[in-house]
């Protein structure tokens, strides 16, 4: 779906434009902002890359990674850029409150908001929106917006399709999870003619485990995963003081949560961790068991069918009683075979 199309022409001369994405940016926000940010760039607009926080370090090796600037350390530059932007691309979110501490300043700025994203309920603050929940990722709908939308399919460079290869590559579990269509494998196809090395992105987001890490892993699935075979469901929680005997930073629980959707039968995982100022939970399932909806009632969430988010006030104890508390109403699409 393209609406606020008559705005597009706005790139026939040179903007300044800020790039955004959801706080804690995972590989399709990062790849997506980056792909997007390489192509403008070129294309002669004045742009920059802002980060609502920090994000995971096996990220940092993305082309152009060098020039996103995190708000969390550069308040002052980064509400000044977002304020005298002529358009602000909000990539990979369609909830402002999803920018965190940010959202007041890009709510606030006369720029116009142009939204590309892929989740489902998309509030109405954009300008321009191109928005489609059946992509496997935004760095779908880049790839798109560029070649079909904007007719500028041989302007998709080695770095634009690098961080747009990282970006379907991470969402869509590496091309295992059921959003991965033919279309998907044409567009991949296509970005490794462009120039994205496959097996050097993945080594590159897969294989830089620090012994740590993986020590944690090991504690996680020995010591912290719960398996609730009448429901089909498995958990994990995560103490504060789990969290920093592992010296735990952003990205290292990430993926998790699969471990337990693993298991042989298991149609539902969630992750539970104490991130300190709230608790925040990770849900996935199999088939039609609406992660989403689980998040969006119960946690202030939402997110995909099979793969959502939320997050709750309350002691991790309590958060935990929560989600088990819910099981039961979910009970007949839980053991549905
Ligand atoms: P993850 O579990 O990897 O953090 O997120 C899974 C999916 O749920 C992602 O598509 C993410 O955008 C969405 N999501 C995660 N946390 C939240 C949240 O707090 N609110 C909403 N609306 N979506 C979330
Ligand atoms: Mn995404």
């Amino acid at each position: 779906m393209l609406t606020g199309e008559q705005h597009l022409a706005k790139l026939d001369t040179p903007q300044k434009v800020v790039i955004t994405m959801h706080h804690k940016p995972d590989g399709d926000a990062m790849g997506s902002s980056l792909g997007l940010y390489h192509f403008l760039q070129a294309k002669g607009h004045q742009v920059h890359v802002i980060a609502p926080s920090d994000y995971p370090d096996f990220l940092h090796w993305l082309p152009g990674n060098d020039q996103v600037i995190e708000y969390t350390s550069n308040r002052r530059e980064s509400r000044a850029l977002l304020s005298q932007a002529d358009i602000i691309f909000c990539l990979d979110f369609s909830a402002l409150s999803r920018l965190m501490e940010m959202k007041d300043v890009v709510a606030s700025s006369p720029a116009q908001k142009w939204v590309i994203d892929h989740h489902l309920s998309p509030e109405s603050f954009a300008d321009l929106m191109y928005w489609d929940s059946s992509a496997a990722a935004t760095a779908q709908l880049i790839y798109t917006f560029i070649t079909s939308v904007l007719g500028e399919k041989d302007s998709i460079t080695e770095e634009i399709a690098t961080s747009l290869y990282t970006g379907i590559m991470t969402d869509t579990g590496s091309f295992r999870f059921r959003s991965t269509t033919s279309e998907v494998h044409k567009i991949v196809a296509q970005l490794i003619d462009c120039g994205a090395r496959n097996w050097q992105i993945h080594e590159n987001v897969f294989n830089t485990n620090s012994e740590k890490r993986l020590k944690f892993l090991g504690f996680c699935l020995s010591e912290r995963l719960v398996v609730l075979p009448e429901y089909n469901t498995a958990y994990i929680s995560l103490s504060r003081e789990d969290l920093i005997k592992f010296q735990i930073t952003t990205g290292d629980t990430e993926g998790l949560v699969n471990y337990a959707l693993s298991i042989k039968g298991i149609r539902l995982a969630a992750l539970i961790v104490d991130r300190t100022e709230l608790i925040k939970l990770s849900l996935r399932s199999l088939g039609e068991i609406p992660c989403n909806e689980i998040c969006s009632k119960y946690f202030s969430g939402g997110g995909h069918l099979n793969a959502s988010g939320g997050s709750s006030l309350e002691p991790l104890e309590k958060v935990i009683e929560r989600f088990k508390s819910i099981l039961p109403e979910y009970k007949e699409l839980l053991i549905k075979q």
